[in-house]
This record gives C-alpha cells, sequence and structure tokens, in this order.
C-alpha cells in the first residue's frame, strides 16, 4: 500500500495537504505533535470523502520521538511504503535577534531544520531502495528573502531550502525528486493575529492565500509526472516576492 507522510497535518496547511494526498489516492500518514482533535476531524474528513489514513503523533523537533514512533510504524507495517514525505511542520516565535532566548531559537530550528533532517533520513532508504520517491519541504518566503524578527524561522527555513537542493542532487538518479514550496502569507492558525488589511496592501494579487491553495502546488510536485522537476524552491505568495 503506498502512503504519504504529513508531518503537521493537523491543522492549516499540513491538513489540506493531507487532503490532496487522499485525492491522490494515497493512504495518509497525518502527524501532529499535540492537537489530537484537530488531527481527528483531518482524518474524518479524509475517511468521509472516501479516503484512508492514520495518525501518526510526534514531535519532530525530537529524534528520540522520530526514531521510536515513525521507526515503529515502519517497522510494523512492512506491507505499507510510504512514497512521498511532506515535511511541512514549522513553528514561528518572533523577536528581534537581540531579545532571542535560547529556547526560541533552537525550538523554531529543531522543528524545521533537524525535523527536516531526522524524518526524511528514516523514510529515504526505502525510496532509494525502490527507486522512486516525492519530497516536498515546506519552507517560506522567510527563507528566500529573510525577514526582520524572524532570524530563528529565517534561518531554519533557508537552511532547509538548502538541504532540498543538496539532497536533490544526491537522489535524482534513484527516481525521487526533492522540492520545496516557498509560501508567503496563507490563512491560517500560524498568521492568526496579523494585520491582513494593512499586508494585502503589499501582496500584488491583494489577498492571503489559502492552504489549498499551497496543496495544490504541493500535489503537483508530488505527482508522477513532475519527474523532471527536482531542487526547485516554487514560491506561492501572490506575487509579493521571488
Ligand atoms: P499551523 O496552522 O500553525 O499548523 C502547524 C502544524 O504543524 C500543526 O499541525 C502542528 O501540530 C504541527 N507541528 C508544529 N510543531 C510540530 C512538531 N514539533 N512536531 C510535529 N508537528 C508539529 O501552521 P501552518 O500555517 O499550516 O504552517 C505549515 C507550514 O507552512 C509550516 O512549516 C510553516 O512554517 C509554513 N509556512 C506557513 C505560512 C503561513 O502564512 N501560514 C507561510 C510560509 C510558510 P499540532 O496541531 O499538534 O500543534
Amino acid at each position: 500500500m503506498k502512503c504519504a507522510l504529513v508531518t503537521g497535518g493537523s491543522r492549516g496547511i499540513g491538513r489540506a495537504i493531507c487532503y490532496k494526498m487522499a485525492q491522490m489516492g494515497y493512504y495518509v500518514l497525518i502527524n501532529y505533535k499535540s492537537n489530537q482533535g484537530e488531527a481527528d476531524k483531518t482524518l474524518a474528513q479524509i475517511k468521509q470523502d472516501g479516503g484512508d489514513g492514520e495518525l501518526l503523533k510526534f514531535d519532530v523537533a525530537d529524534k528520540v520521538d522520530i526514531q521510536q514512533v515513525l521507526n515503529g510504524w515502519i517497522e510494523a507495517n512492512t506491507e505499507k511504503y510510504v512514497e512521498i514525505l511532506i515535511n511541512n511542520a514549522g513553528v514561528k516565535d518572533d523577536v528581534l535577534l537581540m531579545w532571542m532566548k535560547d529556547e526560541q531559537w533552537d525550538n523554531v530550528i529543531k522543528t524545521s531544520l533537524d525535523g527536516f533532517f531526522y524524518v526524511t533520513r528514516l523514510l529515504i532508504n526505502d525510496m532509494l531502495v525502490r527507486r522512486y520517491g516525492r519530497i516536498v519541504n515546506v519552507v517560506s518566503l522567510s527563507g528566500l528573502k529573510g525577514l526582520p524578527g524572524q532570524i530563528n524561522y529565517s534561518a531554519a527555513k533557508a537552511g532547509v531550502i538548502g538541504a532540498t537542493k543538496a539532497l536533490a542532487q544526491e537522489v535524482g538518479r534513484r527516481g525521487i525528486t526533492v522540492n520545496a514550496v516557498a509560501p508567503g502569507f496563507i490563512k491560517t492558525d500560524m498568521t492568526e493575529g496579523l494585520d491582513e488589511k494593512s499586508l494585502k496592501a503589499m501582496i500584488p494579487v491583494h489577498r492571503f492565500g489559502t492552504p489549498e491553495e499551497v496543496a495544490h502546488a504541493v500535489g503537483f510536485l508530488a505527482s508522477a509526472e513532475a519527474a523532471y522537476i527536482t531542487g526547485e524552491v516554487l514560491s506561492i505568495n501572490g506575487g509579493l516576492y521571488s
């Protein structure tokens, strides 16, 4: 059975990606950190629409948790194979560098960058053996441009962009593509406190994007037909920056 693992699939962009993966016929592994109620809703909607999947609770910032839960799942499910990996889980914790605490730096870097590394390293071997795989990393405009007040987040996402380009070259010969999508302002819990009215004036398309618009691009990069696109970063930002 072919599976798609979506980290941070309980809410926001990750949830929309889970729906997209289910529409593409994948059995969806919905990862989340703590919000079981929202993760349950994602799975219930997938089932209601005729798809299937299961929840996989682990903290992508914790390599021991990843090893225990994700590796445990792999060992217990030899008939299932993760063909698509979407590294989507991410957090932001904004403050100017001079006031940034150790924990704010560590948590944001660990969630995006360490999460990418430890989850991908566990799954890449099977993809290499089967000579097929799709990896899509959800990065950010912040990682391309750098945004003040977000040096932890910009650094984490820029790190994942570099890793995307490097890994694409390591595994291209084995039928595995590695790409990233870089959203701008997307309507989710992460952007809830922002002043949309004033910010949208800067965006050529003049609105925030939707999780479904990001999921559409992820679905394209994760499709078999996108086999000749790898090491790319696709901006989804309404024309804000590229
Ligand atoms: P969100 O609504 O805040 O949802 C975050 C998701 O990530 C939740 O499912 C959460 O799980 C999960 N998560 C957070 N930390 C985790 C951890 N340590 N381990 C496992 N799961 C974890 O965020 P979003 O806006 O959908 O963002 C999704 C991705 O897009 C992130 O990587 C973010 O940086 C990126 N992005 C977002 C925007 C935007 O405008 N929204 C723009 C650019 C990039 P729980 O529900 O269990 O907490």
